[in-house]
């Protein structure tokens, strides 16, 4: 079977890039190994992601957008950030003439319209409940062996395939990921008090807890903390669980109710030299890992996708789309956001996780003084607006 190009991994930022090809003369492939849901649970989805107003947009054309419930998205048009003594820097969406800062989805549901869209397409061949089981290079093109024995051929091969991939490890792309001896502990609460279409954020010396607004009158916490005092908060049952973050967000939305179980996940950073090869790009968690304290992980895989969409699209009738001056091109423009990203998290985790007097002073007065420059307020909310 040949393609031009063949993505492995259809998680959001596979998936999206299949999707944003489809007018294209491309033909695609996709392989999956799990079996995409059909359809999804009624019930509250633990994994949540503020979504970009730019990377709306690209969900939008990619067909994806559209088919979400409206009541099930949270614009958010105000967050507050607060430091470990009390200061505190603001962003509002009217200040930065934006009808909201982020939106606050649920993964299953954009998962769904995602696939949904990809059902669909014409230049797409979906393999899905498939594994690749061998790679190699014949001449000017890459081959996939899928367990069951079937070949598929290509120009380009995408990986798409998160953060352990599998094709990183067989293009031989060395990776070395710092774990940050942190997880993400992750639930949703309905809340007392109404939360005004906010995103809270406290960086504590324990650890950075986020709330973001959902609708009815809800929120999702990502909590990042120490292994320890991970294993406690999901040892915890549900009411001491909501007192817990209460507490920890000084009762500012009043009492909280657990509606969903909490889970957590190992938070790591992961830089690569390189996201190109012979033929070959990673895209998504594959090519890097960030602390979530800025909610911008999928974020990032999506602006991946929009650059090497881009590049495919415009790359002319005859270009072969595995050339190496096209993916070097891509690379070159994801390289200043990831890495702006990855200093920028990198940084302000390590700045609040430490106790050091000295240090605290200058974070906190860092975040007042911020909060008073309303250029530079601006010019931080511009760039996660993308
Ligand atoms: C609990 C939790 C909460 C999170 N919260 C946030 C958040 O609030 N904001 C945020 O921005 N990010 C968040 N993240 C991170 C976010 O989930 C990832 O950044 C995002 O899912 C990366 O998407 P991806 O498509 O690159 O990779 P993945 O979502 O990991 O998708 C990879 C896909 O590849 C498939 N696959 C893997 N190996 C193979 C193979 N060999 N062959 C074929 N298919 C394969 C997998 O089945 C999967 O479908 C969270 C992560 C977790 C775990």
């Amino acid at each position: 079977m040949d393609f031009d190009v063949v993505i492995i991994g259809g998680g959001l930022v596979g998936a999206s890039l299949a999707a944003a090809l489809k007018h294209t003369d491309l033909r695609l492939a996709l392989v999956e190994s799990s079996e995409p849901a059909a359809s999804y649970e009624p019930g509250w989805d633990n994994r949540i992601y503020a979504i970009s107003p730019g990377n709306a947009d690209f969900l939008r054309e990619c067909g994806a957008w559209q088919h979400l419930d409206m009541a099930r998205v949270q614009p958010v048009t105000d967050m507050r950030v607060f430091g470990d003594t009390g200061a505190e820097l603001d962003f509002n969406s009217f200040e930065i003439g934006t009808p909201a800062l982020t939106y606050i989805l649920e993964n299953a549901r954009l998962q769904h319209a995602l696939w949904q869209t990809l059902q669909q397409q014409d230049n797409l061949t979906l393999f899905t409940r498939s594994r690749c089981s061998q790679l190699d290079w014949p001449d000017d093109q890459v081959r996939i062996t899928l367990e069951d024995g079937r070949l598929i051929n290509a120009k380009l091969l995408v990986g798409a395939d998160g953060r352990d991939s599998w094709v990183r490890q067989q293009a031989g792309i060395h990776a070395q990921p710092v774990a940050y001896q942190q997880d993400g502990v992750v639930a949703n609460f309905r809340t007392g008090k109404p939360h005004l279409d906010t995103a809270y954020q406290w960086f504590q010396q324990d650890g950075i807890l986020a709330l973001l607004p959902l609708p009815q009158q809800m929120v999702s916490m990502v909590w990042s903390v120490s292994p320890e005092k991970s294993a406690q908060l999901l040892s915890m049952d549900a009411e001491v669980l909501g007192a817990e973050v209460s507490a920890a967000s000084h009762h500012l939305l009043g009492d909280f109710e657990q509606v969903t179980p909490a889970a957590a996940f190992p938070l790591r950073l992961m830089r690569l030299e390189h996201v190109i090869a012979e033929r070959l790009v990673l895209i998504g968690d594959a090519a890097h890992n960030v602390h979530p304290l800025a909610g911008q992980g999928v974020n990032l895989g999506f602006r991946d996708a929009r650059s090497l969409a881009k590049i495919l699209a415009g790359r002319g009738p005859l270009q072969d789309c595995g050339d190496m001056r096209l993916l070097r091109r891509h690379e070159r423009a994801r390289r200043e956001d990831m890495l702006s990203m990855q200093i920028a998290t990198d940084t302000l985790k390590k700045l609040f996780n430490n106790h050091h007097p000295l240090l605290r002073r200058v974070r906190n007065s860092g975040l007042s003084l911020t909060n008073r420059i309303a250029p530079l307020r601006k010019m931080l909310a511009t760039h996660a607006l993308n």
